[in-house]
């Protein structure tokens, strides 16, 4: 009766990772319970995670093949749009969020177009032999900003019902929210990941989403775990550029930003509770170190009292049969 924080199903948003073929249920192995799928299992998992009071899933694609201008992410045949055709079809109730990046189809895994910044270095050589120094490449903001908006546009035009941008592009938000008012998507909101720390956290996901880059690392676009201030500024440069609702990522160990989002800001909130969040507890839990279950619940619910309404978390489905 006195409980000052309660989870529902409806807190939560399931990650489903899509991957080409049929019949495919592969489990990542550092995320126990946690698989690739193919259209035809995601459709299965949407229809489970709709049953047990869960509104959303959000869409994660591996494609067939990766170039060097993210194909794979703006196809119409894209794997995350087939996926969200399929969902809508089966499931038309379930709000499909679409994340929008492009280093899981990117051949070189990072975020945005690579340019070397010697111009005799080819990006086919980049990709291939890794240049050795983070200073010998650059992550090109505004040609990137394109084929985030394509992405964007083709994800919405299949049926997605909320474009995710996760990639920490400047000016991102405001380039996809032109784009989709351009092709007459007037009424598909935004959720930003607004501040996204490079983490040690994000591990295990780029086992999952086959994501990892081939050379340096995320430290120039995304944001130092340092700095909570900043964070308020990036969200505040999103919401400004059209968001319609904001994402802290990772979860548990930003907590206070969550709080300080939550204070500052009246959009909805969401948090990511990422797969290193995942994976300790299960390692721990495998161990007999931790109770699972009880560890599982307490997270969320920290998660969700220091302010976060929306959770992207894998334990929706596992939770929602507990609450
Ligand atoms: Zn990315």
């Amino acid at each position: 009766m006195v409980r000052e924080t309660r989870l529902t199903p409806e807190n939560f948003v399931y990650p489903l990772f899509v991957c080409p073929g049929e019949g495919v249920r592969k489990e990542v192995r550092s995320m126990p319970g946690v698989f690739n799928l193919s259209v035809d299992e995601v459709v299965r998992e949407a229809r489970e995670t709709f049953a047990l009071g869960v509104p959303s899933v959000i869409l994660f694609g591996l494609p067939e093949k990766k170039d060097e201008v993210a194909t794979g992410a703006w196809a119409e045949n894209g794997v995350v749009q087939q996926a969200a055709r399929a969902i809508k079809r089966e499931v038309p109730e379930l709000q499909i969020m679409g994340d929008v990046c492009l280093c899981e189809y990117m051949s070189h895994g990072h975020c945005g177009i690579v340019k070397a910044r010697h111009p005799t270095q080819s990006l086919g050589a980049a990709a291939a032999a890794p240049p050795a120094a983070a200073a010998e490449y650059e992550i090109e903001n505004d040609s990137s900003l394109e084929l985030l908006a394509k992405t964007a546009v083709s994800q919405a035009r299949a049926g997605v019902d909320i474009i995710a941008p996760s990639d920490m592009m400047d000016g991102r938000v405001g380039a996809i929210r032109r784009a989709l008012d351009g092709a007459g998507l007037i009424n598909t909101p935004i959720l930003s990941y607004a501040a996204k720390f490079a983490s040690g956290f994000y591990g295990p996901f780029r086992e999952a989403a086959d994501s990892a880059p081939a050379f340096g690392d995320r430290r120039s676009y995304q944001m130092d775990g340092a700095n909570a201030r900043e964070a308020m500024r990036e969200i505040e440069l999103d919401i400004e550029e059209g968001a319609d609702m904001i994402m802290v990522k990772p979860a548990l160990p930003y907590l206070d930003v969550i709080r300080a989002a939550w204070e500052r800001f009246d959009l909805p909130l969401a948090a990511y509770q990422v797969s290193g969040e995942y994976a300790m507890i299960e390692a721990a839990a495998h161990n007999h170190w931790i109770d699972r279950e009880r560890v599982m619940m307490e997270s969320l619910t920290s998660i969700r009292r220091a302010g976060a309404s929306l959770i992207l978390t894998y334990y929706a489905k596992e939770a929602s049969k507990k609450l």
